[in-house]
């Protein structure tokens, strides 16, 4: 979501000056990154994952990943009301007038230049799987990248080379729409040769509705539906309608997995 709200301001704009105020992130900013960005325009910005695309006039791409605290805020253009904090480690200032701030308290996050071509190579965008939204993302390819898995439907849904940046939440979410065990064994929505069972298709609609809920959320149109069905509600009522089940939480590969033992299996 955070595309959606950078792109009306960044996408087509000059880049007129960059500020950077410390050395690094996660890691070292690029060599000469202001000057490889200042005088640029951004042709288009893409989201990849967790990852912001800006693509350069230069031929370069601006790779972004928000780590686990970053956040960009946009300041328009004649607006001063913009105190500093001290966690805004980069600002864009932009041909319109308006400027970009990237805030990172714990400074997870990452700024990488990919030279003209290199994007196709990216070690960690190579490998991601089909965006969930997308309508290369559907029972097919989910019942193809979970074939031969033996992890549990849980994890494979939080590796990105299944379906890219789904996350803890909305996989918890999604296995309780499609009233699917997070603990069962992933290869079981799939025949041996990976063509979709029934569980594969409804998981596949359900991982995409509950974003379309959540980006709806996002915008102020569902209100009333802001609850989560499952994730953060240990011990209460399930809210699938006529089950009698309480939602438990375990711990799967480290992440809390939030899910009602009656109605998914
Ligand atoms: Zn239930």
């Amino acid at each position: 979501m955070v595309r959606r709200e950078l792109d009306p301001v960044m996408a087509g704009a000059r880049i007129d000056r960059v500020e950077v105020r410390r050395p690094d992130l996660r890691a070292p900013f690029p060599r000469r990154f202001r000057a490889r960005l200042e005088g640029r325009t951004v042709r288009r910005l893409d989201r990849r994952a967790k990852y912001l695309l800006a693509e350069l006039s230069s031929g370069e791409t601006l790779v972004m990943h928000l780590g686990m605290s970053g956040s960009f805020r946009v300041a328009a253009a004649g607006d001063a009301g913009t105190p500093r904090d001290r966690h805004d480690h980069v600002v864009f200032h932009l041909s319109s007038g308006a400027s970009v701030v990237f805030n990172d308290p714990r400074r997870f996050g990452i700024m990488e230049l990919l030279p003209p071509g290199r994007l196709a190579n990216h070690a960690t965008l190579r490998r991601l799987g089909p965006e969930p939204l997308s309508h290369e993302f559907d029972g097919y390819a989910l019942a193809q990248a979970c074939a031969r898995r033996k992890t549990s439907l849980k994890v494979a849904l939080l590796d990105q080379r299944v379906v890219s940046g789904l996350g803890n939440i909305y996989v918890s979410e999604a296995l309780h729409v499609a009233g699917l065990s997070p603990r069962r064994r992933a290869s079981t929505i799939a025949t041996p040769s990976g063509t979709p069972r029934p569980a594969a298709l409804r998981l596949a609609a359900a991982i995409k509705q509950v974003l379309e809920e959540a980006i709806a959320r996002a915008a102020g149109e569902a209100y009333r539906s802001s609850r989560f069905r499952v994730y953060d509600r240990e011990g209460a009522r399930c809210r699938r309608r006529g089950c009698p089940g309480i939602i438990e939480r375990r711990t799967q590969a480290g992440r809390s997995t939030f899910s009602c033992r009656a109605c998914q299996k």
